[in-house]
């Protein structure tokens, strides 16, 4: 069974990043409000998230490792519901084939418990601290599979990546408390006190976080909230362009050029806003992409949204600018 696993894990743990997002959502998915993340070495030597969310029965522990244990719904529309950002039981199978994991958990119904796991088998199982939530640490990443280490061992990127995905949850989830942590130095922590700005402020500083002007716009089909900023400085470019379905951060690059039009219709060509954006939709009308990362996404009313869109930016533009 454990040879499956270890194929898996080439399409949803392809790199330390990708272990964090799997690992930050299950935590946002178990109601954490609280998300720490301890990274060492790009997270080849260590990944470790301790969350205060619902934790895991004591009974259940050894199955979520297993290949479909999911305690989730598994309907793809679901996908982007606000609930459950996992559904496919993929990732702490595909991780533990790859990995060694330990894993600290309670339970409000059961005692607390503390297993290691090598190759996805236990190799113990003790008493854990008496501490609500999720303490997981992901250590010594691909030490089984030697061309992935290689290959990952070489990228420089890792630690820029794995800041990234932690901001984009952070501009999400305004109501949960982040810290990041990379080879002992701090470098993200949010307050989780539910206000956007502020986090904008965390993340961006405070001279961007004072110029975002509040976005709002509603249809039958659409709600979209969040923050534009234009930035004095021209050192923005179209990455600060934050997209979220229902809390979900997506790519799609006919949105992105929709609210880049709608900006453009303004201000210089040269010149790109930062964007922070939730669009609030009926999750039948995502259509999720095939890759397992579910980034890519496709909307079944296109045109009217992007429409929606540009036409939101401008008019936002347009008063800010008066
Ligand atoms: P999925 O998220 O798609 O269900 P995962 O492999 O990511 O699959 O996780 C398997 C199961 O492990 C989850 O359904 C959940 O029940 C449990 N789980 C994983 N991480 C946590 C956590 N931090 N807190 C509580 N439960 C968790
Ligand atoms: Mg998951």
């Amino acid at each position: 069974p454990h040879i499956q696993n270890k194929i898996a894990a080439g399409e949803v743990v392809e790199r330390p990043s990708s272990v964090v997002k799997e690992l930050v959502e299950n935590s946002i998915d178990a109601d954490a409000t609280e998300i720490e993340v301890f990274i060492v070495e790009s997270g080849m030597k260590e990944i470790r998230i301790v969350d205060n969310g619902d934790g895991i029965q004591r009974e259940d522990v050894p199955l979520v490792f297993e290949r479909h244990a999911t305690s989730k719904i598994a309907v793809d529309y679901d996908l982007f519901e606000l609930r459950s950002l996992g559904f496919r039981g993929e990732a702490l199978a595909s991780i533990g084939a790859v990995a060694k994991v330990t894993l600290e958990t309670m339970n409000m119904e059961s005692s607390p418990v503390r297993m290691q796991f090598e190759g996805g088998k236990t190799v113990s199982n003790t008493p854990g601290k008496e501490r609500k939530g999720t303490d997981i640490k992901i250590s010594d990443l691909f030490y089984n599979t030697p061309a992935r280490y290689k290959y990952v061992r070489s990228l420089r990127t890792e630690a820029g990546k794995i800041i990234d995905i932690i901001q984009r949850m952070a501009l999400n989830y305004p109501d949960i408390r982040f810290r990041l942590t990379i080879d002992h130095k701090e470098r993200l922590r949010t307050k989780g006190n539910g206000r956007l700005k502020e986090v904008i402020s965390d993340i961006y500083g405070l001279h961007i976080a004072r110029k975002a002007v509040a976005v709002h716009a509603e249809t039958p089909d659409f709600k979209i909230d969040g923050y534009i900023v234009r930035p004095e400085e021209t050192r923005s470019n179209r990455n600060y362009i934050n997209l979220a379905v229902n809390r979900r951060h997506i790519k799609n690059f006919k949105l992105s050029q929709s609210i880049i039009n709608g900006y453009h219709t303004l201000q210089p060509k040269d010149k790109y806003p930062i964007v922070v954006m939730n669009i609030t939709m009926d999750p039948k009308l995502v259509d999720v992409n095939v890759h397992p990362s579910k980034i890519e996404v496709r909307f079944s009313k296109e045109q009217d949204l992007n429409r929606l869109v540009e036409d939101t930016v401008r008019t936002y533009l347009r008063e800010e600018m008066l």
